[in-house]
């Protein structure tokens, strides 16, 4: 007799996470200091400095329990919000955010809206919850705003939507995201996955909007994955009206962001000298791609984050060719976007070392 398992399970991908470089060094017989990932948009300069010595320092101390309410943590993001801790709950990583949001909101007959290209765990959290997903086509690889809102019906519980998108690095125009913003109705929750906000030139901001308490509907996402170089620790936030909040701090697990990404986080808030290098190499490498894809006359989609989509042909014969040449990139099959592969933009010599394997394989 086989386990009644949830049906739910039956017609649910695995998320397929960029490859570690030591799977690779062990089954191509590669060394491992030999080969660059650029897969997984993390941040090439490794962590801030300042989080890895607090890190050192807080090793000693975790035979106790972490705070399970961050104490600190929250203080201090509070701060720089201009906001209050009531406003913040913390995820191991932000793709927990999106298990709590569809904890507190769906279920069988119910739905979410998302984005054609949109990043893999929302349809797969909204899927374990029971919900089904509208899946609004997108419009030149980004979102088409209009069309999601208008795609919303009264199942419609949660929207789903990332500026800068992953895996298309696309960015909504301005005007279009605050009256979408505005627009969605007010018994549905919008989820804005600002993942790679620290990237952009000049974000709109919608922390008022919460500061302000005029957007009960709204949950901003951010993590310390990408611009603070924390993936491995697992932190990240949603920011939101204090009543959503404290229902979201009923499904949270009590010790979810443990004692060492919570030291962490609290040192980078202070590595400005570490965001400021990220930042900065960022639009560098973003710019030496643009340039040399052009130049290639191979079609890319401009992108607003730490990576870029690259039409290749065949995605995964290119990804393979390229793995063995020690780069390991991210076919974008699993999206639907068989031709394409995801490169994360890393140090200058990284970004001409997987261009040169990109010429090579072609
Ligand atoms: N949202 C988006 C759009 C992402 O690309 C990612 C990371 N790939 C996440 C959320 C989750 O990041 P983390 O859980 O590491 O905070």
């Amino acid at each position: 007799m086989s386990l009644p398992l949830s049906s739910y399970l039956k017609t649910l991908p695995t998320y397929q996470p960029g490859r570690p470089i030591e799977e690779v060094a062990r089954e191509l017989g590669l060394a491992a200091d030999s080969i660059i990932k650029v897969a997984s948009n993390e941040n090439p300069f490794g962590p801030s400095p300042l989080a890895v010595a607090a890190l050192h320092k807080a090793i000693p101390g975790v035979n106790l329990y972490p705070d399970g309410n961050a104490f600190y943590l929250k203080q201090k993001l509070a701060a720089k919000l201009m906001v209050e801790p009531a406003n913040l709950v913390l995820g191991n990583g932000s793709n927990e955010i999106i298990e709590f949001v569809s904890h507190a909101l769906l279920g069988p007959d119910t739905n979410v809206v998302v984005s054609q290209y949109c990043f893999a765990i929302y349809p797969i959290v909204a899927k374990m919850s029971g919900a089904s997903v509208i899946t609004v086509p997108a419009k030149n690889y980004g979102h088409d705003l209009p069309a999601m809102l208008r795609a919303i019906n009264e199942r419609t519980r949660i929207v789903f939507v990332a500026n800068p998108n992953n895996p298309t690095g696309t960015l909504a125009a301005r005007e279009d995201l605050i009256k979408f913003v505005n627009e969605v109705p007010d018994d549905v929750l919008l989820v804005l996955d600002e993942a790679y906000i620290e990237f952009l030139d000049d974000p709109v901001d919608f922390v008022p909007l919460i500061r302000l308490g005029a957007r009960k509907n709204l949950i901003l996402m951010r993590t310390f994955s990408k611009i603070y170089g924390l993936a491995g620790v697992r932190i990240g936030y949603g920011i939101a009206e204090a009543g959503l909040i404290s229902a979201l701090e009923k499904i949270r697990q009590p010790f979810n962001a443990n004692l060492l990404a919570q030291t962490a986080a609290l040192a980078a808030l202070d590595d400005d000298a570490h965001v400021h290098k990220t930042r900065s190499n960022n639009f560098g490498g973003l710019e030496f791609f643009a340039k040399a894809l052009r130049s290639l006359k191979l079609e890319y989609v401009p992108s607003y984050a730490n990576f870029i989509l690259v039409r290749v042909g065949d995605g995964q014969r290119v990804f393979n060719d390229m793995q063995k040449l020690g780069v390991i990139t991210r076919p974008m099959g699993g999206y639907q976007l068989p031709e394409w592969i995801r490169i994360s933009i890393g140090t200058k010599q990284e970004n001409e070392r997987c261009l040169d394997a990109l010429i090579k394989c072609l």
